[in-house]
């Protein structure tokens, strides 16, 4: 008998054994159907093998082969298998979260000819004839036709008024004939880059270009240049390049910087196929993407985090804008992979370089520029227009302060705007105030799921946890002594809103925050506004420190930049000079002086200091400096374990099990250096009505405790528990 060992997309750390029966002839990286419990899964083969250990009569076939080819080349395999290893995540689980939704579900992975649904010469009448009129969806869906060919299943259109339009008659299904056409031949005799729009390079960007041209084979390149220093001309004439050399590109930025304007940037310079993979695309889409990178149809592929697990048929390049954003590691979910750091392993796999650029990197970067892991490129300049920048630090203890705004900071906005200029507020906190409280007894209302106070969102009249997404009514009464005499303290960006409508009544004010933009549209309507001036006073988190050009703001202020400066995660500090970084390179684009203004009840605080007088690097070197000292990373390698449970001895429970055992292994081993601490309620300790503890290891060195963590075995180890655990290597956010 012959038997299959198969991946299945469940968080168990082993594989499957099935038998094979005499007629099938599955693949390995190719998916079969099988029986698992009471289902059916779709499963991985991932080896033959003659011998299984399972008992007969515990053995079941495989029910059925569904490709007649791997779904993986040899090198996403291998990273793949690599990247399972080095997170110490399930194989199947790995393998299923790189394919596209479609594939996990086990649809075809052959690309079908395409079905288009054409419009008749009835529905042609139809449409002339007004008998539509009252039928606006099938109206639009012909219209639409008229100027697009709209492909079956794969439109915004839903099926049903596909079928009363083919009901009548209006429309039919044409099919068209399969093609792969590579990029290089759908390019025709065009040449790669519209020559007009290539920028001269400058000096510095000349020197860059050259050095990364000069190099064959693998490099990684830190690409590290201000806001404005021409890094992304840079990557476009290199990408250029390596698509003369018949190769394929691969351009990963973070969530919240894919926006049209990047992309557009992109499809302006090039005459070759770009697909860009985004949130808004239906698995459909998604699964032609997959295809066309992996048929060599598309020339660059630019995406988010899992773009990374595209295949090609030739990458001969990898770039990675913002390198120190946080959104390349993935944060919950299952398996917790970091993209840029996945990204150089398969660079160094396939032997191609991958640059990394960033106007702040990350201190991990940095160290590896000194230890010679990664090549260093400095953009010392801007390439385009923009004249310096004033820093000005406001000590909020001597000053009165209106809902989180100094005076200072209120008559620099009136100066500016009555320049006509455009001035920018940043505040990472949204809603209008993120504590609600008794005036008579103190009591404050907050969410019992997860022990936090409640935001107040003035706007949507609710109270919500920003931990649970949970939405109250607005409380009438104290909870604990009955008064109606409830207040709010702190300031979100909604309160920001409200406060600046009534201090400068003659100008637009816009917010930009999650709450603002939920609506399809209402963020390309904000931003349209700023653009054209309309709005003057901007307020926002995060979405807008990044991606965006507003050329006419002049001023732009950190409202409070306290938390992060006394946060106990030690990462707090770099986010902290990071964001303001970003932030300043939004002023001052243009022919203006533009000013960057910080409020803080800390001015002295001796990074602050660092960052403002001497710059990023400067304050990176010492945070670095700081680093070492502290054992913390990237001088050793973290992993934690993540425990939650309703019950909070639970949780803690099964990380002392876990504990006890690395305390064994240390003593069995004689590794006096690994560092456990913990378990120790999480800095969220509860959510959702769930309790969570974690346990922190920690070594200098990283293959001590990838070692030390391989050699687990969360089965054996571990008494069965209620609780759910996770396990976060190289974690961000501890
Ligand atoms: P970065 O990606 O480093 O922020 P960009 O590549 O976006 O920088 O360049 C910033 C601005 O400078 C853009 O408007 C760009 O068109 C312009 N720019 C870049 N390189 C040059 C150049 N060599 N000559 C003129 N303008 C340039
Ligand atoms: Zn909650
Ligand atoms: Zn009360």
């Amino acid at each position: 008998m012959k038997f299959v060992r198969v991946a299945l997309a469940v968080p168990l750390m082993r594989f499957f054994d099935y038998i094979l029966p005499e007629q099938m002839q599955p693949v390995i990286g190719g998916r079969v159907l099988v029986p698992f419990g009471r289902q059916k899964r779709v499963a991985i083969v991932v080896e033959f093998a003659q011998e299984t250990d399972i008992p007969k009569e515990q053995l079941k076939p495989v029910l059925n082969v569904l490709d007649d080819a791997g779904l993986f080349n040899d090198d996403m395999w291998n990273l793949l298998k690599w990247g399972a290893g080095y997170y110490q995540f399930s194989l199947g689980d790995v393998l299923f979260s790189a394919l596209p939704v479609k594939l996990r579900n086990g649809e075809s992975a052959v690309e079908k000819n395409k079905i288009l649904w054409k419009l008749t010469a009835l529905g042609e009448q139809a449409m002339l004839s007004g008998e539509l009129k009252r039928a606006k969806k099938q109206l639009e869906a012909l219209t639409e036709l008229t100027k697009n060919p709209l492909e079956k299943g794969n439109n915004e259109f839903s099926a049903a008024i596909w079928s009363q339009l083919k009901e009548k008659r209006f429309v039919e299904e044409v099919t068209q004939p399969l093609q792969i056409i590579p990029w290089q031949t759908r390019l025709g005799g065009k040449e790669i880059m519209r020559a007009e729009q290539r920028l001269t390079l400058n000096k510095q960007q000349a020197l860059a270009l050259s050095r990364l041209l000069f190099h064959q084979g693998f490099a990684a390149w830190l690409l590290d240049g201000v806001t404005g220093s021409g890094k992304t001309e840079i990557y476009l004439q290199y990408i250029e390049e390596i698509l003369k050399q018949d190769k394929q590109v691969l351009v990963l930025v973070p969530e919240i910087s894919l926006t049209p304007q990047t992309v557009q940037r992109f499809q302006a310079r090039f005459n070759v196929d770009i697909d860009v993979i985004h949130s808004n695309m239906n698995d459909s889409q998604r699964l032609q993407v997959w295809q066309r990178a992996r048929t060599g149809q598309s020339a660059i592929v630019i995406g988010t985090r899992s773009a990374l697990f595209t295949q090609f048929k030739r990458l001969g390049l990898i770039v990675i804008d913002e390198e120190h954003d946080n959104s390349f590691k993935q944060q919950d979910g299952g398996w917790r992979y970091h993209a840029r750091d996945l990204a150089i392993v398969y660079a160094k796999q396939l032997d191609i370089p991958i640059v990394l650029g960033s106007a702040t990197p990350s201190l991990e970067s940095l160290n590896n520029v000194k230890n010679r892991k990664f090549k260093h490129i400095v953009l010392s300049h801007r390439a385009g227009a923009g004249s310096g920048l004033k820093h000005e630090v406001i000590d909020l203890k001597r000053q009165r302060i209106q809902h989180g705004l100094s005076d200072t900071l209120l008559r620099k906005m009136a100066s500016h705007l009555e320049k006509g200029n455009q001035v920018m507020l940043f505040l990472n906190r949204r809603g209008f105030a993120p504590v609600m409280l008794c005036h008579e007894c103190g009591w404050i209302a907050t969410c019992t799921q997860c022990d936090k106070p409640y935001t107040y969102h003035q706007h949507q009249r609710v109270m919500k946890c920003h931990h649970c997404e949970i939405q109250k009514p607005v409380p009438m009464q104290c909870g604990a002594c009955g008064s109606t005499h409830l207040v709010t303290t702190g300031i979100g960006t909604e309160q920001l809103e409200f406060v600046l409508q009534q201090q400068f009544p003659q100008y637009e004010v816009t917010r930009l925050d999650r709450d603002s933009t939920v609506r399809k549209g209402a963020l390309e309507n904000h931003l349209s506004a700023i653009k054209q001036g309309k709005s003057r006073i901007l307020i926002g988190t995060q979405i807008l420190a990044k991606g965006h050009h507003f050329p006419d703001v002049t001023l732009v202020a950190l409202v409070n930049v306290d938390s992060a400066l006394f946060s106990l995660d030690f990462r707090a500090e770099e986010r902290l000079a990071q964001l303001y970084v970003q932030v300043s390179g939004r002023a001052g684009r243009a022919e203006k002086q533009g000013e960057v203004v910080l409020q803080t009840h800390y001015p002295d605080h001796p990074l602050l200091q660092q960052l403002l007088h001497d710059g990023y690097h400067a304050f990176a070197n010492s945070a670095l400096q700081l680093r070492r000292q502290m054992g913390l990373p990237p001088f050793s390698a973290q992993a934690l374990f993540r425990a939650q449970s309703k019950s909070s001895e639970e949780a803690e429970q099964l990380l002392q099990q876990i504990a006890s055992y690395f305390y064994d292994w240390k003593n069995r081993q004689n590794m006096p250096d690994l560092q456990l601490l913990g378990p120790m309620p999480a800095p969220f300790s509860k959510k959702a009505g769930r309790f969570r503890w974690q346990l922190l290891l920690q070594h200098p060195s990283k293959s001590v405790l990838q070692h030390a963590l391989g050699q687990f075995n969360f089965e054996n180890e571990v008494k069965s528990s209620q609780a759910r655990w996770i396990l976060d290597v190289d974690p961000q956010d501890l």
